[in-house]
């Protein structure tokens, strides 16, 4: 099998549970066609007094269940074929979890780290204004992704205030003073470590006796990792773009946070040895968790994968062609529908906080996060554990069945 691209590779898994399903081809059409997509040209008064038009998308790619959901990714890679793969993503996401949204995801083929503050908020307000009319509470609710924060909601909901007045469950992931739910930043990560715990478990071991190593500390990997140390197992490699490190006995993960807080770098941490970064996704450790970006474990590495349980905290991380490697290697993948539907789970949390004009305490948000997380687990286990096939198999049969669901009692099909 090739390393093809995400959306041949997401088309791919969806076609095998249409096949398990058992559904027609004009199912398949509603189900794999996006519903609607906008692709804008942004031009913004950069610093020095010149324009430079940048590319902005929205691929909403399935409402059956729900408003629109999904994150804003600011990349270069950003492409339409790439939002379309990532708002597919997110419609399995939301059914698997069973959070009362679709699928989309937007973004800006734009390297953020070139822009300053000011360039990237006149960049996220010309968007916001170029999109609003598909945007809405009860229409498609952004929230952040790959190289976009807290803030650059702040900047969405203040731009579509201006136009619809203020209107908090516009986005979720912003700044608690705005209306952010407590426990939102972390979710992502946390829900990553609840299944990898879980996963540890059914392999027959525990997460005391397990070790861990994180491909990209960022947002996601650093609360995975938190949270799989809070559980007792051993994080024992991180990287992110700055390096990677190693310390067989445990990394000290205060003090890493301290250092990458103080804007040093991961290698600057002092009780640990310097790793080469392909060198991390290769190492002898029970958990594996690329959080980073998409296509980190192709076909190419993938036989050299040591670890034996993987779980997707990115989107993607795995190629098809890798997947398949690691699943002939009777190695463990926890796919990213599952693995990271933590955020998308307390965005959902937000939402309803928002339109109830309403505020949980961290204890409820962690609380029913840990369920709804659970539940999918358990239902993905419980599918894979009948049929024989993958956790990625038998995660996507779940959602795809449920989304055909709602599209035939909507009466489209059928
Ligand atoms: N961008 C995140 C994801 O890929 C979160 C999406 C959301 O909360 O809407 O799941």
């Amino acid at each position: 099998m090739q390393d093809n691209s995400m959306l041949d590779g997401t088309i791919a898994s969806v076609d095998a549970a249409i096949r398990s399903l058992n559904l027609e081809d004009d199912m398949r059409a509603v189900l794999v066609e996006p519903w609607r997509e906008i692709q804008v040209a942004l031009p913004v008064r950069m610093d020095d007094g010149n324009v430079r038009v940048f590319r902005g998308y929205r691929s909403q790619h399935n409402a059956a269940r729900g408003p629109y959901k999904g994150g804003i990714r600011y990349h270069p890679n950003v492409g339409l074929d790439h939002v379309r793969a990532l708002g597919m993503l997110m419609t399995w996401k939301t059914a698997l979890a069973d959070v009362p949204f679709g699928g989309a995801k937007g973004g800006i083929s734009v390297d953020p780290k070139e822009l300053s503050t000011h360039e990237l908020n006149r960049l996220t307000r010309r968007y916001t204004l170029s999109m609003h009319h598909v945007l809405g509470v009860n229409r498609d609710i952004p929230a952040p992704d790959l190289g976009t924060s807290a803030q650059t909601m702040a900047w969405i909901m203040d731009a579509y205030g201006s136009i619809h007045g203020h209107t908090p469950g516009i986005v979720t992931g912003k700044p608690i003073e705005l209306g952010g739910s407590l426990g939102r930043a972390e979710a992502p990560g946390r829900g990553a470590a609840i299944v990898a715990c879980r996963a540890i478990v059914d392999s027959g071991s525990t997460p005391e006796q397990s070790t861990v190593a994180v491909q990209g500390y960022g947002a996601v990997g650093s609360a995975a990792a938190r949270t799989m140390s809070d559980n007792g197992a051993r994080v024992i490699a991180v990287s992110n773009v700055d390096g990677a490190v190693i310390n067989t006995s445990g990394l000290d993960l205060d003090e890493l946070d301290r250092v990458i807080g103080e804007g040093g770098s991961i290698s600057d941490i002092t009780d640990a040895d310097q790793l080469e970064n392909h060198e991390l996704l290769e190492l002898e450790c029970d958990v594996l968790i690329p959080a980073a970006i998409e296509d980190v474990i192709t076909t190419r590495n993938a036989p050299n994968v040591r670890a034996g349980i993987i779980v997707e905290g990115a989107n993607r991380p795995i190629t098809s062609g890798a997947d398949q490697i690691l699943v002939d290697a009777k190695k463990t993948v926890i796919p990213d529908i599952l693995a990271n539907a933590g955020g998308v789970i307390a965005s959902y949390f937000e939402w309803a906080q928002n339109i109830q004009v309403f505020k949980w305490e961290l204890e409820r948000v962690n609380r029913e996060l840990d369920q709804l997380i659970n539940r999918a687990y358990d239902i993905t286990r419980e599918q894979a554990g009948r049929t024989g096939s993958t956790m990625r198999e038998a995660a996507f049969h779940v959602a795809v069945g449920r989304v055909a669901e709602t599209i035939k009692i909507r009466g489209y099909v059928g």
